[in-house]
Parts: C-alpha cells; structure tokens; sequence
C-alpha cells in the first residue's frame, strides 16, 4: 500500500485501524476523510483528542470519567437522597440517567469480577464503594451489573461485603435479558428493572 499513498498516508490508516471497531476499510475511508479536510479541522480534532486524554479523569466520589474533581451529578445536592446505583461502566449510568427515573447517586465500577478472565475485586471500584458507604449516609445500594455471569459474581461480592453494614441491598430485576448489556437495553426496560428491584 505503501508503493501507492506513500509512508505517511499509510501511517494514518495503521493508527486509524488500532481503534475498536475500524477494520482497515473504515480505516482507509476515514484517513481519505481526514486529508480531504481543512487543516485548521483537522487540527481541532488532534487537540480535542489530546486534551480528552489528559484532562478526563474519575470522579472522587463515584468513579465516573470526568474533567473536574467530582462528576455533575455527584456535585448536585440534589441527588444525595440515601441511594447508590452500582454499575459496570459510565455508558450504563448514562443509559439510567436517559430513564430519568432514578434520582440518586451512582457508583461505577469500571468492569466486573471475572476469574477467567483474571479480574479480581481489587482490580475493580469495590475499595471506592466501601469507603464511599462509610462516609457517607447511604440507606440502599442498589446493583446493576449486568445480567450474566461476571455481573452475579460481583453483584453476589458486593452483596456479601456490604450486608455487615447494615444496609439494604437490592438488585434489578431480570427485565434486562440475561447475558445483556446494559447499556443497549431500552430506556422502558430500564425502568422497569429498576422498580422491580429485590432485596439480595
Ligand atoms: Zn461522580
């Protein structure tokens, strides 16, 4: 390929094609895309990649990816009503919030316990969720890992690790389909997994 774009070209469709989901078809249409910009574009694009890599991090308080020390919705006073919401990833808390239903905090775990795949408690949010609970007036965390089986292991964890305190525990309930993620399932479905909740 090299012989026809030359070295650069070539270099920005091996980049382009590293990303999740870009085979080296989109890869090629996206580096055509990209050269056949403005370069005052192209650069705001360049920047505005580097700046959200350096300036996006977690939330102190629930994990979420933010650029300012605590989250919008950890900041507003407002949503500290006594419950927690513990989720695998922010795309799934982004899916709850679209419900609008749930009006409390949330925390996020950034994955799921899974021995097969060598991911243990520590290697997620749970240390976070714990110091979390101790400091502040949590009356009920609710889990929302997803329904397959990593999701049970850690919600079965976190239940365990948890009921020592004196909390109430619940899980949604199975109107997501099981061995579902969250984040694609339907903002009705949501809801309803949510008010179907049971105590663990
Ligand atoms: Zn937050």
């Amino acid at each position: 390929m090299a012989g026809y774009y030359g070295d650069k070209m070539v270099a920005l469709i091996e980049e382009l094609s590293r990303l999740p989901g870009i085979g080296s078809k989109s890869a090629q249409r996206l580096a055509f895309h990209i050269i056949s910009m403005p370069v005052e574009k192209v650069e705001h694009l360049a920047n505005t990649l580097v700046a959200a890599k350096k300036h996006i991090n977690y939330c102190e308080k629930c994990c979420t990816i933010t650029d300012d020390k605590l989250c919008p919705i950890c900041k507003d006073s407002n949503r500290a009503n006594g419950q927690i919401m513990v989720v695998e990833d922010p795309r799934d808390m982004a899916a709850y919030e679209k419900t609008k239903e749930f009006k409390g905090l949330y925390h996020i775990l950034h994955g799921a316990i899974s021995p097969m795949m060598g991911v243990g408690p520590s290697d997620i949010k749970i240390k976070e969720l714990l110091e979390r609970i101790q400091k502040e007036a949590i009356e009920e965390v609710i889990i929302a890992t997803n329904p397959n089986i990593e999701g049970e292991a850690t919600a079965m964890y976190i239940s365990k690790l948890l009921k020592p305190l004196g909390i109430k525990i619940t899980r949604i309930a199975h109107g997501v389909p099981v061995g579902g993620d969250l984040e694609y399932v339907d903002e009705i479905t949501l809801t309803r997994a949510l008010e179907g909740r049971r105590e663990m």
